[in-house]
């Protein structure tokens, strides 16, 4: 049987007839979503919440790819979720030119194994990111996919490498075109703790389909953390991967997600459909609660996938075996662990805004370019922030890339030990 859609997309797909043929409905027993592409047909919200967690000690290759062919093996293979001979657009996190061994940007490896698995099945490729400190005059984005080893990746796989300059608005973004040539979305984030989101993982990594600078308007805009959570929501919710593999073998704690971070071996690679479902995991790995976590409050609050994890199908690892009850959180979330009163007694006296270790600042002025509300200035003494109209978003402390910037917490969250 084949579908037709408005736009006269035809496909033939199990999943698929399945889920038109119940009308739409979420199918809960159906095999799984097939279809991602909203340009071209209406995606399924036919959810399944199995994720496969596999223990993975190095970024040797062989083992990394064996390692998430067997992943997705649980869960059905690769050709449950994308069809042969399709155009697939691979996300990994590139956030800024640094190598992978910084666990800033998503290890080659990873990307690597997916796009192996992709070739198996006769799919034509193209890889992309849109870094955070992308625009021109800031960084070049050929440095960002040299660093990363993504270039090196992309030609010894003879797979296209792209950039994210050309857009479509989508909902309220503009959003790369590399979604309307592709058939499927297929997204390879780095698990990482994040000053503003708390965690950046399978929902937070679609921000970077955002093309260049808007990224930061949208910083602007939306600088209360409940109001950015709901843009990158919207987001995930405009282009649902077709599946998640997420980089966890070596992850990130403490003050991520990019130089002010420590690297934390977890050691694991997951694998799902369900985006709430995987960053749900990934909070308990942080020893918190799914909805500790706002993207995904506001992503089961839509109803866009399952964040109780007694209602995960959790495949491989048991959940006891992986959380992590030391992990670090970054600064700014560290009250997440008060009782709610005490949080909401105290919400306007525990603050945090960024400082400069002047002694790491190497004077390149990413930070003074990148911030959304152009508060901070270079003086003779160095870096100043104006903390009247600082929105404290930490995309100065995102993109600096000598780990200059530090939080800076207000007199009350130093009392009570945050
Ligand atoms: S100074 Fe940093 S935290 Fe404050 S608004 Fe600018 S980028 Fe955001
Ligand atoms: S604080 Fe960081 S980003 Fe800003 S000038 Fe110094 S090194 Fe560059």
């Amino acid at each position: 049987m084949q579908f037709s859609t408005a736009g006269g997309f035809e496909r033939d797909c199990p999943a698929a007839r399945s889920f038109y043929e119940h009308g739409g409905a979420v199918q809960r027993q159906d095999p799984l979503p097939y279809k991602v592409n909203l340009h071209k047909i209406e995606y399924t919200t036919c959810m399944n919440s199995k994720v496969a967690i596999l223990k993975c000690s190095s970024y040797d290759s062989a083992l990394v790819l064996e390692t998430v062919k067997k992943a997705i093996g649980l869960l059905g293979g690769i050709s449950t979720f994308v069809k042969p001979g399709s155009k697939v657009l691979v996300k990994p996190n590139l956030l800024m030119s640094k190598e992978p061994e910084y666990a800033i940007t998503t290890h080659p490896e990873v990307v690597r194994s997916v796009i192996r698995l992709l070739k198996e099945i006769n799919c034509k490729i193209f890889v992309g990111d849109s870094p955070s400190v992308w625009a021109d005059y800031i960084e070049n984005v050929d440095t960002v996919y040299e660093r990363t080893g993504i270039t090196k990746l992309c030609s010894q796989e003879s797979v296209e490498l792209v950039k994210f300059d050309k857009r479509r608005w989508r909902k309220n973004f503009p959003l790369t075109i590399w979604l309307d040539t592709c058939d499927y979305l297929v997204n390879v984030p780095k698990f990482k703790t994040h000053e503003l989101t708390t965690l950046t993982g399978a929902i937070k990594n679609l921000f970077g389909l955002v093309c260049g600078t808007y990224k930061l308007e949208l910083h602007k805009n939306n600088f209360n953390p409940n109001d950015f959570s709901k843009i990158l929501v919207d987001i995930y919710e405009e282009t649902r991967p077709a599946l998640t593999v997420i980089d966890s073998i070596v992850a990130m704690q403490g003050d991520g997600p990019a130089t002010s971070g420590k690297l934390c071996n977890t050691g694991l690679i997951l694998a799902g459909v369900d985006a709430l479902a995987l960053d749900s995991l990934l909070a308990k790995i942080m020893n918190l609660s799914p909805l500790d976590i706002l993207t995904n409050k506001e992503a089961a609050s839509r109803k866009l996938g399952v964040s109780d994890i007694n209602s995960i199908e959790i495949l491989g690892e048991k959940l006891a075996s992986i959380v992590n009850k030391s992990f670090e959180l970054p600064t700014t979330s560290k009250k997440i662990k008060l009782p709610q009163p005490v949080i909401k007694l105290a919400k306007k006296l525990i603050k945090y805004y960024p400082c400069v270790e002047q002694g790491n600042c190497i004077r390149c002025s990413i930070c003074i370019k990148t911030c959304p509300k152009k508060v901070i200035t270079m003086t003779k003494k160095g870096i100043r922030f104006d903390y009247s109209n600082c929105i404290a978003c930490f995309c100065c402390q995102e993109a600096c890339p000598a780990a200059a910037i530090k939080v800076k917490k207000s007199l009350l969250a130093k009392i009570i030990g945050l």
